[in-house]
């Protein structure tokens, strides 16, 4: 990899229009493209640059693609050269890491949280010893290698797979990415969180095969369930459903639209102990099981879905959607009950979401009052000066 051994100081520069340098400077890693004063002649999509200020000051390196909107990411803020500041970064969230674990309890974390990390476009999940890495950005994907060598000399993993699926891949000129990148290959894993025991699918499950961002919101539902019915909506592979076993619930049933990800949760109690009744793992769309119960069924809700807007332009459309669900929720919960709601949409901010549950209490007519606000679990970093990073929030109500 030449690349590695360049010094940052020869790389083409990259030209801001006069203040555009503001926002690198308070450490935002983005250049939209009409900050941009001048393209560099000698400068492929996906190469480094050298950032500049207006008046030829250096603010840092980044990884331009000229078809994005968002048209640089910084990987360097200042002089560190580019890849002694990724590889600085890469060290500094693994170090991170071990602070916020105990390996004994828990082998499954994020150990890279994109922007939140200093790493745009880089995702890495840690499952035990298998690292999974999801690319979604030309820059980050012409760094591979080196990322991927320094990953393997900081973590020592058996395997790192490569799950590059999401849909800003298109917008960057790439397509879908799945594979081995280094080590043996591997089947289902078995991970350990606060403790429970869960199979993982990282080359067949979602995203790179388990919301490790809920960890934090599985592990308090815990406490709050025993004696209670719980109706785990969006169960996927069973995490709530597992955790609140363990927290004593009367009975657990878990709905989601994915038969597959159903066979994983009753795997998932059976590898934890718990007896799996078949008729509690539900294949159903959840709107259509919410209508169709009788009020007072469930104690306990749990609303986790996929996200409802992936593009901006889906907002109101998700926004009714949101609302729908957050209705049959608060009207079925049994009086006294908890709804978790949660939403890990980018395009829903925090004010939405409060709008959204607002009106959907207001039109179910029930007394609703917030116990707990969330984002996501400690290993999902976001930088104060990249706020855009926060993605997922829930809210946990008390109905009356
Ligand atoms: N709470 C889970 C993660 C949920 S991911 C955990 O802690 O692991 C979202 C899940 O919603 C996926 O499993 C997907 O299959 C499911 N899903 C998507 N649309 C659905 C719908 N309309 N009804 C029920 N499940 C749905």
């Amino acid at each position: 990899m030449p690349q590695k051994h360049r010094p940052g100081c020869q790389l083409p520069a990259l030209q801001l229009r006069p203040g555009r340098e503001k926002s690198v400077l308070q450490r935002h890693p983005w250049i939209f493209s009409g900050a941009i004063a001048a393209w560099p002649d000698r400068l492929d999509d996906g190469g480094l640059a050298a950032v500049v200020a207006a008046d030829g000051r250096h603010v840092g390196y980044a990884y331009v693609n000229r078809r994005c909107s968002i048209a640089a990411r910084l990987v360097a803020f200042g002089d560190t050269d580019p890849h002694t500041a990724i590889r600085n970064s890469l060290q500094r969230a693994v170090a991170l890491r071990q602070t916020l674990f105990d390996a004994r309890r828990t082998t499954a974390l994020r150990l890279v949280n994109g922007e939140g990390d200093g790493l745009p476009g880089l995702i890495v999940d840690r499952y035990a010893d298998v690292l999974v890495c999801q690319i979604s950005t030309l820059g980050m994907e012409r760094l591979k290698s080196f990322l991927l060598e320094v990953l393997v000399e900081l973590v020592q993993p058996r395997a790192v797979y490569e799950k590059s699926d999401v849909a800003a891949r298109y917008e960057e000129g790439l397509t879908d990415a799945a594979g081995l990148l280094y080590g043996q290959d591997f089947g289902p894993l078995v991970i350990l969180e606060n403790g429970l025991r869960f199979h993982v699918d990282v080359k067949r499950g979602q995203k790179t095969g388990f919301f490790l961002d809920q960890r934090d919101m599985r592990a308090l539902m815990e406490t709050l369930v025993g004696g209670r019915r719980v109706l785990n909506g969006f169960a996927y592979t069973g995490g709530f459903s597992v955790y609140a076993r363990r927290g004593g619930a009367a009975r657990v049933v878990s709905v989601d639209s994915s038969g597959g990800a159903l066979r994983l949760a009753q795997g998932n109690h059976a590898l934890n102990g718990f007896p799996s009744v078949p008729e509690d793992f539900v294949e159903a769309d959840m709107f259509a099981y919410l209508r169709e119960i009788a009020s007072g069924l469930f104690d306990v809700i749990i609303l986790d879905p996929p996200s409802f807007a992936r593009k901006k332009d889906d907002v109101v459309r998700a926004g009714r959607a949101y609302k729908d669900l957050n209705r049959l929720a608060l009207t079925k919960v049994a009086p006294g009950g908890l709804v978790l709601t949660c939403s890990c949409s980018h395009f829903v901010d925090d004010k939405l979401f409060g709008q959204i549950v607002f009106q959907a209490a207001y039109e179910a007519g029930r007394n609703v009052r917030i116990l707990h606000r969330h984002r996501q679990a400690l290993d999902h970093p976001i930088s104060v000066f990249h706020p855009e990073g926060g993605y997922l929030k829930s809210l946990l109500l008390s109905v009356d």
